[in-house]
């Protein structure tokens, strides 16, 4: 069944790279494995699977200390400042960072344990009322502002599209992310290459592809249905 999907997977993001001239290696496959059982992971990682997403910050501590080393750990869900010492030397990416006050706490964490802080910026590119992330217009002097962060490292932006039927609907929405890194990229900020967008989930990973995806953020696809009430 994993295997199957997995498989899948892997057809429609090569057969999105080829589509558009994009070299596979240019997309990262990120398997959101949030609320599946460590021995789902364990199958996963079995299949060759190596970089995992998950939201929670307790879920993602009991999965790291339970699962192989070599694993790379991205936290893509919404970060509380009071919970960032947990997570700050295990994980390779922060996808969603969202305000002054997470970068402050993420700064001053990764300081006490010195290193340094991979991070994305999280974009609401769409402006829906129920998500988190920044204004478009926001995101410009936000980095600016963090740049000068000696523990942080402005890598790229993130977003999640809305829910919709026809993965095309999204298609602006990716374009929009991808023109703004041009733009911050063109501002030559010190400190700061946005290279990575982390952008694509299940229902429109192949879209965001086209749209220059770098990071896709696979669950459903990959481990099927989530179950939240077990
Ligand atoms: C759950 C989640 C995903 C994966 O969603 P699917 O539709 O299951 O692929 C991707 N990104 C974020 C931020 C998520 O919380």
């Amino acid at each position: 069944m994993l295997k199957e999907q997995l498989n899948e997977v892997e057809q429609n993001i090569q057969q999105a790279c080829d589509k558009v001239s994009r070299s596979r290696e240019d997309v990262t496959l990120i398997a959101v494995s949030k609320t599946k059982p460590i021995s789902v992971l364990q199958e996963a990682y079995n299949l060759g699977v190596r970089v995992f997403g998950e939201n929670k910050v307790q879920e993602l501590t009991e999965k790291y200390e339970a699962l192989p080393k070599d694993i790379h750990w991205h936290m893509i869900g919404h970060l509380q400042t009071n919970k960032v010492k947990y997570i700050i030397d295990k994980v390779d990416l922060i996808h969603s960072v969202d305000s002054m006050k997470l970068a402050e706490t993420i700064e001053k964490e990764a300081a006490k344990k010195n290193l340094i802080a991979n991070i994305l910026v999280e974009v609401n590119v769409a402006e829906e009322e129920s998500k988190f992330g920044l204004k478009m217009e926001e995101v410009i002097p936000f980095i600016e502002k963090i740049s000068v962060f000696p523990h942080i490292r402005v890598c790229g932006l993130m977003t999640i599209a809305p829910f919709v039927e026809n993965s095309e609907e999204n298609r602006e929405i990716f374009t929009n992310l991808r023109k703004l890194s041009v733009d911050i990229n063109a501002k030559n900020i010190d400190n700061v290459n946005v290279s990575i967008l982390s952008m694509g989930m299940t229902n429109d990973y192949a879209v965001a592809i086209e749209e220059g995806a770098t990071m896709v953020r696979v669950g459903t696809g990959i481990f099927g249905a989530r179950n939240y009430n077990i």
